[in-house]
């Protein structure tokens, strides 16, 4: 980066975080995006006396309430909801509800930053936002769950709607959650609409939604290796996580030819040396998503893995690396391990879980890496063949909707290359990404004016 451009990031930088103090999750999402950018907007100098920049960072609307609730015992339990309307260039807002004790205003800002530029990505019209609450859904019954979800909506039905904002799942927030949601928000509004997506599939979800984040993940990995020559057949995979994500990379991934050798959750991760066959992810899909359970239950059921109580999968030996539980749970020290044990490709199920400094060292290392974007894409994507069929009133196939990720997962590739390729022939994707992205918004807000 030349002088000048570095002056423009540096200044930028200096606003942002003198406007937005404490939001460091925020900060790191701008920074990275920013340092990708900058040189485009240094030959397009329009852009900066446009602020399109400045406009981007700051969201259209931040709506953040109250959501009160009576537990199983009678008790009044208060959280904060929030929802953050990050930007309506090219279509309604659109991003998931996250329910989780760490959620904050500067966790929901870097979510609903990077959707703008990873929804721009998918080619299909969709806006930005986030949201969800402080909540945390562990250890609820599900009369404390759905209570709590119709308190939430119950504020929020006034801000979202099939044309306005339409949200989803993400951490804590799954079919269970949204049914909730949704079953309140019709009920307040006395419709049925495509106002969530990621429903169930007897009330408008699309075929291949729950799949498509892990499997359109692993879509994009096997592209990328594809410039290599190479796939996943015969390759060890570590995944972190044991959520939706998770589990449906590891699902793909063996399907491709991998071997899955590890899943996590917040207290541990297990080591399955043999690999996380179908037999072996059904039990830890019925654990998670039935049970409710912990991955450590995994080894009683499997003697032959091992469980490490509060450690990460990334000092694991493997080929392939595939984060997919939460933001920064990749760090520096770990991705050099991660390198000196041989691993060639790390693809982002979940959103920034590499920190700055672990991305640079994939990146010196010239290894095949790509931010969540990009390769977690096909989430959102699917959510918005959900809100296609949803307007139009049928119901298409796995076949079709799985065939139709996957040609999304392949435009955003190419895209990635597009942008991202160095005059050396390695394909950076993180710039690849965040400028594809980037352009496609800014020239849809330079079209509708100062709005
Ligand atoms: P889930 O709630 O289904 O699963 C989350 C998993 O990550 C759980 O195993 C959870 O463990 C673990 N986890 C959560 N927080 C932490 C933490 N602080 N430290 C360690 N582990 C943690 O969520 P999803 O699978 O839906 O989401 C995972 C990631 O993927 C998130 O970053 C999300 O934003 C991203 N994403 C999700 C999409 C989707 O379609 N669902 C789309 C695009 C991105 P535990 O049970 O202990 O909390």
């Amino acid at each position: 980066m030349d002088q000048m451009t570095k002056k423009y990031v540096d200044g930028f930088m200096a606003d942002l975080t003198a406007k937005n103090p404490g939001e460091k999750e925020f900060h790191q999402a701008v920074k990275e995006v920013l340092e990708s950018v900058a040189p485009y907007m240094m030959e397009h100098p329009y852009l900066i006396d446009q602020k399109i920049l400045e406009r981007i960072v700051e969201p259209e609307r931040t709506i953040i309430f109250r959501v009160p609730w009576l537990d199983d015992e009678g008790n009044i339990q208060i959280n904060r909801g929030y929802r953050v309307q990050m930007n309506s260039a090219i279509g309604p807002y659109k991003g998931g509800i996250r329910f989780h004790p760490s959620v904050n205003l500067s966790i929901m800002k870097f979510l609903a930053f990077e959707q703008t530029f990873k929804n721009s990505l998918t080619t299909l019209p969709m806006g930005a936002g986030k949201g969800g609450s402080d909540f945390n859904p562990k250890g609820k019954s599900d009369n404390e769950v759905m209570r709590f979800c119709q308190s939430f909506i119950t504020e929020l039905y006034r801000h979202i709607g099939a044309n306005t904002d339409v949200p989803a799942g993400d951490i804590g927030v799954g079919g269970r959650e949204v049914g909730y949601m949704f079953g309140q928000y019709k009920r307040l509004r006395d419709e049925f609409t495509g106002v969530f997506t990621g429903k169930g599939q007897t009330f408008g979800g699309s075929p291949m939604r729950p799949e498509a984040t892990g499997y359109g993940t692993c879509y994009f990995a096997a592209a990328m290796l594809a410039t290599k020559g190479d796939s996943y057949e015969g390759k060890t995979v570590a995944i972190s996580g044991s959520g939706n994500v998770a589990q449906f990379a590891a699902q793909k991934a063996t399907q491709l030819g991998g071997k899955v050798v590890t899943l996590s959750d917040s207290n541990g991760y297990i080591y399955d040396p043999d690999g996380i066959d179908a037999d072996k992810l059904a039990y830890v899909m019925y654990l998670k998503n039935v049970l409710r359970g912990r991955i450590r239950e995994y080894v009683q059921q499997y003697p032959s893995a091992q469980y490490f109580e509060g450690q990460r999968p990334w000092g694991v030996k493997c080929d392939i690396a595939m984060p997919c539980a939460t933001q920064n749970e990749l760090n520096e020290d770990e991705a050099k391990t991660l390198l000196a044990n041989g691993c060639i490709c790390v693809a982002e199920g979940a959103n920034m879980p590499t920190t700055p400094e672990a991305i640079a060292a994939f990146q010196e290392a010239k290894i095949l890496y790509s931010p969540g974007k990009a390769s977690n894409a096909g989430g959102v994507a699917t959510s918005g063949l959900e809100m296609t069929q949803n307007s139009m009133r049928l119901r298409w196939t796995p076949e079709e909707v799985d065939q139709q990720l996957k040609r999304i997962m392949t435009d955003i590739h190419e895209a990635c290359v597009k942008y991202g390729t160095e005059e050396d022939g390695y394909v950076n994707y993180v710039k690849g990404a965040n400028v594809a992205g980037f352009i496609k918004v800014a020239e849809a807000m330079m079209a509708q004016g100062l709005v």
